[in-house]
């Protein structure tokens, strides 16, 4: 918008007429008193100003603007009849004006000056305001800069007071923070610790985790930089995304060395326990067998009754031990497996057929559904039919409300393996805990004191599944009953 300043009405009318024939905004004052009021509460792009004005003349109003922040920039286009001698006008220069019109005004000349001057404080506007927003985008980011800087020292301060050895690794895997912990156990920033030579190499599998974009997690032994001594860790790698892509990657060494020699304790003791136990439970059995052939008793006494009770009971402890034994041979890696062409439906209905035998009939009932494999297929006969026993025993043992279990056959052509799943419809495993339950000892919380058991026998069936190249796994939803599977490749 221009501004206009003139005493004279007339003046002020046909100047107003001829900018706004132009397609000019224009406003008007009368007085300098007037135009310096309306100057300090809007935004002129031009103000057009009289010299000859009674109280306060165009070179006071040009002053009194200049010293103003709001409108020290403004052009001014100084009108004079008068004043045209040198010495006027370079008062009117030297109190703010841009250029110097002399009266009467050629309209031609004045429009040129307006739509320069005009454009011209559009631009310087404009720059400004860029300037303004490039300014605030600069302090903007140094803000972020300095915050980012805050958030990452206390980050690394986090880092510094963990107990483990922690690292941070940029978007192309190279270590670019390190705890002091770390020095324990390298020499340098740059290099990982030394692992135990029968141990993988830590870079080598960091860098298949970093290309798939996946977490690593490895129970390692590294060196002791002071002591040259191999200490199991846990190493986790963790990725940190920032807007769905790897931004860098987090990583730990946790010491499990003693958690390790203790767990190695135990499963010796295991071995040596179940071993022992072993010998005199096979001697206890074979006399009570003689002793129940020598007495003859009638089927009906309770005496008989007592003998079948004893077998029962030597039965569950030979189970457990067994089980045991199995566990200290996975540890050693000398759980063998026979493989031998064989028909699984047969191994099915042998399982079946057992669990039947000794459970009450009227407790359980098994049905059978699927397209029954009659095929060959390579495996230990033995040790299937003891992961279907153990399926089906947990099947009933943690339905303790409904009787009905179902076993499924299905053959994938495609895949080339035939999956075997037991449902039940009993207490069911709640969601998170579920991958857990083929873990060595583990038993769900919630259930592990309304029914016995050590938490093994499904340890034992993913191993002997793993042998055979297959799978394991579990659906089930919580109250409503579970299925457990295994597949087993054809061929
Ligand atoms: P155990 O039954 O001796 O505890 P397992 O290794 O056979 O040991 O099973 C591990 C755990 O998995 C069990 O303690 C139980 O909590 C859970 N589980 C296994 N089978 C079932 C099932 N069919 N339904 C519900 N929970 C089950």
């Amino acid at each position: 918008m221009i501004l206009i300043v003139d005493d004279n009405q007339s003046n002020l009318y046909s100047l107003q007429k001829l900018l706004e024939s132009k397609d000019f905004q224009v406003d008007t004052a009368d007085s300098g008193e007037v135009a310096l009021g309306k100057a300090l509460k809007n935004d002129y792009a031009l103000i057009i100003l009289d010299v000859q004005m009674p109280d306060m003349d165009g070179f006071e109003v040009a002053e009194t603007l200049a010293d103003y922040s709001k409108t020290k920039e403004v052009p001014i286009i100084f009108l004079s009849a008068v004043n045209t001698d040198k010495k006027f006008i370079t008062r009117g220069y030297a109190s703010g004006a841009k250029d110097y019109v002399t009266k009467p005004v050629d309209p031609e000349i004045l429009l040129l000056k307006v739509k320069t001057f005009y454009n011209l404080q559009e631009q310087n506007v404009a720059m400004k305001k860029t300037q303004q927003n490039l300014e605030l985008e600069v302090k903007g980011r140094r803000e972020s800069q300095v915050t980012m800087k805050s958030q990452i020292d206390h980050f690394h301060l986090m880092l510094e007071s963990l107990p483990q050895i922690a690292f941070t690794l940029n978007d192309q895997g190279i270590v670019d923070f390190v705890n002091g912990k770390w020095y324990q156990y390298s020499d340098s920033e740059q290099n990982f610790p030394e692992t135990h030579p029968d141990d993988p190499v830590i870079l080598e599998e960091f860098e298949r985790c970093r290309k798939r974009g996946k977490a690593l997690e490895l129970e390692i032994r590294i060196k002791n930089v002071g002591s040259e001594d191999y200490r199991y860790h846990l190493l986790r790698v963790t990725p940190v995304y920032d807007e769905g892509r790897i931004k860098n990657w987090v990583g730990t060494f946790t010491d499990i060395d003693g958690q390790k020699k203790a767990e190695k304790e135990k499963d010796e003791f295991l071995s040596i326990a179940s071993h022992e136990l072993k010998t005199p439970l096979t001697s206890i059995k074979a006399y009570v067998q003689l002793l129940d052939r020598k007495l003859k008793l009638d089927k009906d006494s309770s005496e008989a009754g007592f003998v079948t009770k004893v077998q029962g009971q030597i039965e569950k402890l030979n189970t457990l031990i067994t089980d045991l034994l199995d566990v200290s041979k996975i540890e050693n890696g000398k759980l063998k497996i026979n493989k031998k062409p064989v028909n699984l439906e047969n191994v099915i209905s042998n399982a079946i057929e057992t669990i039947l035998q000794t459970h009450d009939e009227n407790k359980v009932k098994i049905g059978r559904h699927g397209v029954k494999p009659d095929i060959l297929i390579p495996l230990d006969e033995i040790r299937i039919e003891q992961v279907l026993i153990n399926f089906l025993t947990n099947a009933i043992k943690y339905s303790p409300h409904n009787n009905q279990v179902i076993v499924t056959t299905f053959v994938d052509e495609e895949a080339q393996e035939v999956r075997v799943s037991v449902t039940d419809f009993g207490i069911g495993i709640p969601d998170f805990k579920q991958a857990a339950v083929f873990r060595k000892f583990y038993r769900v919380e919630e259930s592990s004191l309304q029914f016995q058991g050590m938490g093994i026998g499904l340890f034992i069936c993913s191993e002997i599944i793993k042998q055979h190249h297959g799978n394991v796994g579990v659906s089930s939803i919580l109250g409503e009953g579970s299925t457990f599977y295994f597949t087993l490749p054809l061929n």
